[in-house]
Order: structure tokens, then C-alpha cells, then sequence
């Protein structure tokens, strides 16, 4: 053994499978404390007063953390919960209990790099060993053909080579058991003492999601191997309505209750098993999407938070509060936007299909500063995931990796495609919901007598849309 007693730290790898920090940890140490840190800014507010997280997404977290303990439990070890700074949690444990070695996961974002390095330093003075381990893309980073500063800007370029020439890496065997987990038999923490007051989901979301490792491995049989939908995967994944359209991954993938790896040795074993086709393949393509925006944060790091974003490109952007807030709140008499909206508001859930959609509304209809809406769905959503949303969101803002100039969504074309008999929006705008098909998405471009006729009489109480509708041709 390298290390006498060494601290295991849980961060966005809240998983036993595939899981190359835990294992390093426990195979280079004689004893072991392993421990989650509750990182107390997720309650600080962010640039738009909200706080970074919604009770809903740390509903998810503290079941993804729990999942855990329960696992570490039952194979004889116990998960220290602690709430604060990790970066002094950390310091001060490995002072308090004599701890020469720390393991824990690299993450992506700017801020805990930042803290990682600050923590790297103290723990050096103090001659106590620190490692990192890159674990949540498909692809090492050290296996991509190029050093990340010289990161092809397009992401087809990114798939190909790697498609080419970067094998996915073995997957890392799961721990039997944690007999070497030091025991400091604290109190039981709920998630009342770190400040979660749980929330049930909504019987209107599409899923209900709920965290850990076990949840997520019970998504992934359901969606592959009971429903088998992976098969359908490229014709389905741009609806909106119903919990098998997609594989909704995302909010277990955001915490890493389960690993890209696990998904891709699945769809592999899906392929051997079953059938292998487009939409088979297309999945893959879609977590290689994420690698590329995890790569793409690493490359530019602050850049990315920028206003003007990784092109540095000069935008006048508005911050008028009114109408951000009448597009958070899915208040804008544009019914596809606002079904969007309201659905995230009450479920933390949004089409792939949706976020464009909503997003590209915001910036390129209202004018509103793109980096609002990136904190607004950090907000807001389950699955947030600092590279894939503000990688995407600059994408639609066009300061980001889009090759292309000025893509724009016409929301009224991107109705009639993916909602054209408005049930998606009768779904969420029960307002609404006398208004027979398409009519439903631009009902204020009906004439006063086909509106009268649409409403059967009955009083719509509706917002006027916040921009003229008539531009949209569909
Ligand atoms: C403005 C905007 C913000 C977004 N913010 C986030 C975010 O915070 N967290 C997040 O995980 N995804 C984000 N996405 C990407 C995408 O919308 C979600 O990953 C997807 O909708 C999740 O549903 P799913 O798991 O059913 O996806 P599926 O279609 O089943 O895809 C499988 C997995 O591939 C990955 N993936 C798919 N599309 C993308 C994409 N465009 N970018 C990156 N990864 C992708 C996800 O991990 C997803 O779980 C954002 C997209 C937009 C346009």
C-alpha cells in the first residue's frame, strides 16, 4: 500500500461502477474515508438572483447521494455527507484524521478546477498527495487525437477522428465490498440537515426521475432491454410528449450516477444482442455530442462564460428583466415556448427539441442576453451539466461552435413539424385546450370570428405574444 489512511471524495462520479477514483483510492490505500461534500453555493444565488440550484435538482442529487450510502453501506463501508466548501472540508479532514493521500474525479467545470488547483496546493505544502481522474466523457482525454488546446472548433471534424482512431477505454471493475472504510459513525445526515426539503415529481413530467446509481441502471434496462426502444432511438428522439421518446440519461449522466463507458458497452452489447442500425449508432453519436462540450469547456474554460463566447463576437444583448421573466416563467403568448417553459418550471425536464427551441427564442427573437438563459436552466434543470449547457446555449446564441451563420428557429415551422396536432402544447396550456389542432400554436393570428369559433364561446384567459408572430412562415 502507497498511502496509510487516504480520503475517497464523491463528487460528480456519485457511482460504484466504472468508477476509477474509488478504485484507485482503495487499491493504493490501507484505510479509507469516503466522503460527499453538499457544496454550499448551490444555494448561493447566481447573476440573476435565483439560487444556482432548485429544490428539484437537489432533490436529485440528495437521492443520488443517498443511493450511494445505501450501496456503501450494504457492502460494508460507510459515506461520510457533509455540507460546506468541499475544498475546506477536505483540508480540514485530512488534518483532523491524519490522512496522507486524496482521490477524487476531475470535473469539468471552471470553478472546480479552480478549487481542485487551491486544494493541490495546500495538500503539497502539507506533503499530503492529491489526485485527480478524468472519468466522465467516452473518450480519455488523453486518448483524443489532439492536446486540447488545438481542439478542432467543429464538432464533425471531432467525431470523425475520434471515430477513426480513439477506442473507448476498458470499463473499471466494480468494488465488492469497503471493509478498509474507516468508520467515524457520525450521525445519520438527512437531507433536512443540509437543506433539501425533497420534492415528489410531478405526475406531468415525463419521467419520474429520481436519483442514484440503482435508478439510473433501471432507466437504461427499461429503455434498452424491457421496452426495447434503443432501436428507435433516431426516429423517436425529437418528441415531446411520453417517457420512451427519448432516453432521458441526462440527469443521471449530469452526476454520473452512471458512465458514459456503461452506455456505450451497453449499446454494444444491445448491438451484438438485438440489432444493430442508425439509431443505435445515433445514441453514441449523442454522448459524443457531450464529450465534445466537456472538451470544448476544457479548451476555452472562461472564455466559454463569456458574453461574446468562445468566437468573441460582439452582440449587443438586452438584460431587460420584464421580458425575461415573461419567457421564464412561459409567459410569452408564443404557445410552443411557453408549453416548454412550464414544463421545465414543473418537472426540471425539457426536450432536446424543446431547449432549442426555447433558447433560440430568447436569443435571436427577443434579444435577450444568452447567458441568462444559461443560468436560468442551471436553475432549473435536473440535468444540468456545466459543459452541455453552456456549450449548447452559446451554440444557439451563435458565439459558440456553430460553423454556421446565424441558424435561427421559426418556431411556427418547428410547431407544425414536431407538434402539428398542438397536443404537446394542449398538454401544458390547459388554457388552451378548446382550441382544436394546429390553430392551438397561433391562435393570435386567427381573425376574431375563426377565434370565436376556436374557443367555442368560452373565455381564453392568454397572454398577447411578446413578438409578431406574423414573421414565421410555416
Ligand atoms: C440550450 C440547451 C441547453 C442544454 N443543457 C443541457 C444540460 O445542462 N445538461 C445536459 O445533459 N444536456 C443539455 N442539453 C442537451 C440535450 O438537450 C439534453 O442532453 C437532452 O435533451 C437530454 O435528454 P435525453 O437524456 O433523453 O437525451 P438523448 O437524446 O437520449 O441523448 C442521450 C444523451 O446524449 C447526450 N446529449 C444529447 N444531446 C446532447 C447535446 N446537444 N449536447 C450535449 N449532450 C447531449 C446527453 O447526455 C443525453 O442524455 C442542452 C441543450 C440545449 C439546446
Amino acid at each position: 500500500m502507497r498511502f496509510n489512511r487516504s480520503i475517497i471524495w464523491f463528487r460528480n462520479n456519485l457511482r460504484l461502477q466504472d468508477n476509477e477514483a474509488l478504485v484507485e483510492g482503495i487499491q493504493q490505500s490501507s484505510e479509507y474515508i469516503l466522503i460527499y461534500i453538499f457544496d454550499e453555493a448551490l444555494w448561493k444565488d447566481n447573476p440573476i438572483s435565483m439560487a444556482h440550484a432548485s429544490q428539484k435538482r437537489l432533490t436529485f442529487l440528495w437521492q443520488s447521494v443517498a443511493n450511494l450510502r445505501e450501496s456503501i453501506f450494504s457492502l460494508g463501508g460507510e459515506l461520510i455527507i457533509s455540507k460546506g466548501n468541499p475544498e475546506k472540508v477536505i483540508e480540514e479532514m485530512a488534518a483532523q484524521y491524519n490522512c496522507d493521500a486524496v482521490f477524487a474525479p476531475k470535473e469539468a467545470g471552471v470553478y472546480e478546477q479552480q478549487s481542485e488547483e487551491r486544494l493541490e496546493k495546500v495538500l503539497t505544502r502539507k506533503k499530503i498527495f492529491f489526485n485527480t481522474y478524468a472519468q466522465n466523457t467516452l473518450f480519455h482525454e488523453e486518448d483524443i487525437p489532439w492536446p486540447i488546446g488545438k481542439l478542432p472548433d467543429v464538432f464533425t471534424q471531432f467525431r470523425k477522428e475520434n471515430e477513426k482512431q480513439t477506442a473507448v477505454r476498458k470499463l473499471i471493475k466494480t468494488p465488492l465490498e469497503f471493509s478498509l472504510s474507516v468508520k467515524l459513525n457520525e450521525k445519520k445526515v438527512s437531507a433536512l440537515d443540509v437543506g433539501i426539503s425533497p420534492e415528489k415529481p410531478s405526475a406531468k413530467s415525463v419521467l419520474a426521475f429520481a436519483g442514484g446509481e440503482k435508478e439510473a441502471w433501471a432507466r437504461l434496462n427499461h429503455y434498452f432491454w424491457e421496452q426495447d426502444q434503443l432501436k428507435n432511438y433516431k426516429v423517436t428522439r425529437n418528441g415531446l410528449l411520453g417517457s420512451d421518446y427519448s432516453s432521458k440519461f441526462s440527469p443521471w449522466l449530469a452526476l454520473g450516477c452512471i458512465s458514459p463507458k456503461s452506455i456505450y458497452y451497453e449499446v454494444m452489447r444491445y448491438e451484438a444482442e438485438r440489432v444493430k442500425n442508425q439509431s443505435t449508432y445515433w445514441l453514441v453519436f449523442e454522448l459524443i455530442w457531450r464529450d465534445y462540450f466537456h472538451f470544448v469547456l476544457k479548451k476555452f474554460q472562461k472564455r466559454l462564460f463569456h458574453a461574446s463566447g468562445i468566437k468573441e463576437e460582439e452582440v449587443e444583448w438586452s438584460s431587460d428583466e420584464k421580458i425575461f421573466k415573461r419567457w421564464a416563467a412561459g409567459e410569452t403568448g408564443v404557445p410552443f415556448v411557453d408549453a416548454n417553459m412550464r414544463e421545465l418550471n414543473e418537472t426540471g425536464y425539457m426536450s432536446n427539441r424543446g431547449r432549442q427551441n426555447v433558447a433560440s427564442f430568447l436569443v435571436k427573437d427577443l434579444g435577450i442576453d444568452w447567458r441568462m438563459g444559461a443560468w436560468y436552466f442551471e436553475h432549473a434543470l435536473l440535468d444540468y451539466d456545466v459543459a452541455s449547457n453552456w456549450g449548447n446555449w452559446a451554440y444557439v446564441a451563435g458565439v459558440g461552435n456553430d460553423p454556421r451563420e446565424n441558424r435561427y428557429f421559426n418556431i411556427l415551422s418547428q410547431a407544425k413539424k414536431y407538434d402539428p396536432k398542438g397536443d404537446y402544447v394542449r398538454f401544458w396550456l390547459p388554457e388552451l385546450k378548446n382550441v382544436e389542432g394546429f390553430n392551438i400554436h397561433k391562435i393570435a393570428l386567427l381573425n376574431k370570428k375563426e377565434y370565436l369559433k376556436q374557443i367555442n364561446g368560452t373565455k381564453i384567459d392568454y397572454f398577447d405574444p411578446i413578438v409578431d408572430m406574423k414573421k414565421w412562415d410555416y
